[in-house]
């Protein structure tokens, strides 16, 4: 495998450059890649920097999902284990909306430890991008909605690690606080 900071650089290269152009939902319609900074950035420090394909697997958690990057480029690129946790952070793009969500609770106890940590940075970084200092009607139901959501897929990812906890915890706070 490579060196920690090799695979960390070259999983957020390859995640800017799959995921150019392409826009976050949620507040100023901040860069794709700004979500994936935050998902990876909430990883390592959560873990203190003891899981480098981790990390990797954070910049990378969207690229099977949103670009046409294969498990098996991921696989040949980085390693079996980082392709592993981005195949269990995607969805069934196939399936409508409402089914996949319903997946998302379901499977979350099933997921590898890896895996759960990815899905509640994911969640984190996502209510966040979704708490707007001055929000319309529509931006509160949305928050509404998806943070009510996302606490039932983190309620089957818990206790891996509490710091991610505790961080997932004060975000719903914040955002319920808001609504
Ligand atoms: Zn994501």
């Amino acid at each position: 495998m490579l060196p920690a900071i090799r695979l960390i650089s070259k999983a957020a290269e390859l995640a800017a450059r799959r995921h150019n152009g392409m826009a976050r939902k949620g507040r100023g319609n901040e860069p794709y890649i700004n979500h994936l900074a935050e998902v990876a950035n909430l990883l390592a420090t959560a873990t203190d920097g003891a899981d480098a394909e981790l990390v990797a697997a954070g910049w990378l958690h969207d690229v099977i999902e949103d670009t046409d990057t294969t498990r098996d480029e991921i696989a040949q690129r980085f390693s079996d284990r980082v392709a592993s946790l981005v195949v269990e952070c995607t969805d069934d793009m196939s399936l409508p909306k409402a089914e996949r969500r319903q997946k998302q609770i379901a499977d979350a106890p099933h997921k590898s430890p890896g895996a759960k940590l990815i899905k509640i940075a994911d969640k984190i970084s996502n209510i966040g991008a979704r708490i707007h200092s001055d929000p319309s009607a529509e931006e509160l139901e949305d928050l509404a909605d998806y943070t009510g959501w996302a606490e039932k897929v983190v309620a089957g990812c818990r206790g891996g690690n509490g710091a991610l906890d505790r961080i997932f915890d004060d975000t719903v706070e914040l955002a319920r606080s808001t609504l």
